[in-house]
């Protein structure tokens, strides 16, 4: 079978009652069992943009020439989104952006998404009364430039861990990406900040671009070693900002540099003279976990690879994503968003907010389409959208 059909074999829309319109249009705060889309995944994870500014210009993201193109909302707005959905079963909340360390409010924001607790049993049963539950898992992705300065208070205010997006270990390749002189020292104070502030494991993501970076893969791995951080390296996707002259940094297939490839090199390089070439396959640390992890023969250092073009892993979804102006994506390649502020702006009580959600969800997308004759690019790009 090819992976296709398989994918969507295991995709089939579930009919249960739990599950039927009439179940969807119940008040969400009644009881009605975690949220799940129509093909029965559990929603979980949210992430959460906080803001559509960047201050970086990542060659294979932004043209260069565009700013913030969308609104960002009130830090208590975000806030209530995020309590609803607590209510409905999501767990993990991991902010983004833009840059969402450029938003001031984000420390007291993580203080406050602190305090809340999980609203079901792991087996997705609800919590009887009285009962409590956990406190979220609370991440945040950046770029690292001013990171340096924020991790301490981020981890007092009870944020558990960072993602630290770094293309290159060797600075001019670095700053060529980002476009911003000197950005390679920054992040790399940012990382080790993170790690001295206990945010870790820290999480190092490199999207790899055919003739941009990945003669950094080595390097990369080597830096892992070092730094002591988890590198993953991540399939370029087509989410960049469209150009008006298609060039080096549009997508196309030959663009990526998939997992095969990555395994290959990595496979053959030697971390030290005392240990020998060979990658050793670590176990998943959860059945929704987006990467295939590694370390080398003497167990130092550790690799993931996210291969969302070469192995796409939608079946096992959990996300649902809420941009900077609080509309609510149901996968990174929708064609739509749906408008959640504006049903809050609208007076919507949180059972109308949560009913509307519940509906939403279910239209969550069965997968992406990349690399197929169909694709269509979606209605936004990722530096819009919050990765
Ligand atoms: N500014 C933050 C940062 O740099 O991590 C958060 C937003 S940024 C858009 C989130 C992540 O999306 C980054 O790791 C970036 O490398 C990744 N990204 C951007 N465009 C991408 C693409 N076309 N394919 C895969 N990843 C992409």
């Amino acid at each position: 079978m090819l992976f296709a059909e398989a994918l969507i074999a295991s995709l089939t829309p579930i009919s249960s009652p739990l599950h039927s319109a009439t179940a969807v249009l119940e008040p969400a705060l009644a009881p009605v069992g975690r949220l799940r889309d129509s093909f029965g995944r559990a929603i979980t994870d949210l992430r959460l943009s906080v803001t559509d500014r960047c201050n970086y210009k990542c060659v294979y993201c932004r043209t260069g020439n565009e700013g913030a193109q969308y609104s960002e909302l009130p830090i208590a707005d975000y806030l209530r989104m995020v309590r609803i959905l607590v209510s409905m079963g999501v767990e993990k909340v991991r902010l983004t952006g833009g840059e969402p360390l450029l938003r001031s409010g984000l420390v007291d924001m993580v203080a406050e998404l602190s305090e809340l607790r999980t609203a079901f049993h792991p087996d997705g049963t609800p919590l009887a009364p009285g009962e409590t539950g956990h406190p979220l898992d609370l991440a945040l992705t950046t770029n690292g430039h001013l990171l340096a300065e924020l991790a301490a208070p981020l981890k007092k205010a009870g944020l558990d861990r960072v993602t630290v997006s770094m293309d290159a270990v060797d600075p001019e390749i670095f700053s060529r990406i980002t476009r911003v002189p000197r950005s390679y020292e920054r992040v790399l104070a940012g990382v080790r900040a993170a790690q001295a502030a206990g945010l870790g494991p820290v999480k190092v993501n490199c999207v790899l671009l055919r003739g941009f970076n990945d003669s950094q893969i080595e390097a990369f791995a080597e830096f892992s070693r070092r730094e002591a951080v988890i590198v993953r390296f991540i399939e370029f996707m087509p989410l960049e900002e469209p150009s008006a002259v298609p060039d080096a940094r549009t997508w196309k297939p030959e663009a990526v540099i998939t997992m095969d490839e990555i395994l290959r090199r990595l496979n053959v390089w030697r971390p030290s003279c005392s240990t020998p070439a060979g990658l050793v396959e670590l176990p998943a640390n959860a059945a929704s976990e987006t990467a295939k992890r590694f370390t080398f023969r003497d167990g130092v250092g550790e690799i993931g690879i996210i291969a969302p073009v070469s192995r796409p892993f939608c079946g096992q979804c959990s996300r649902v994503r809420i941009t900077s102006d609080g509309c609510v994506r149901t996968c990174l390649f929708s064609q739509s968003d749906h408008d959640l502020y504006g049903r809050m702006r609208r007076g919507g009580t949180d059972e109308e907010i949560s009913s509307y959600l519940r509906d939403v969800i279910m239209k969550k997308e069965a997968r992406h389409h990349i690399g197929e004759p169909d694709f269509e690019k979606p209605s936004r790009n990722m530096v819009h959208i919050g990765g």
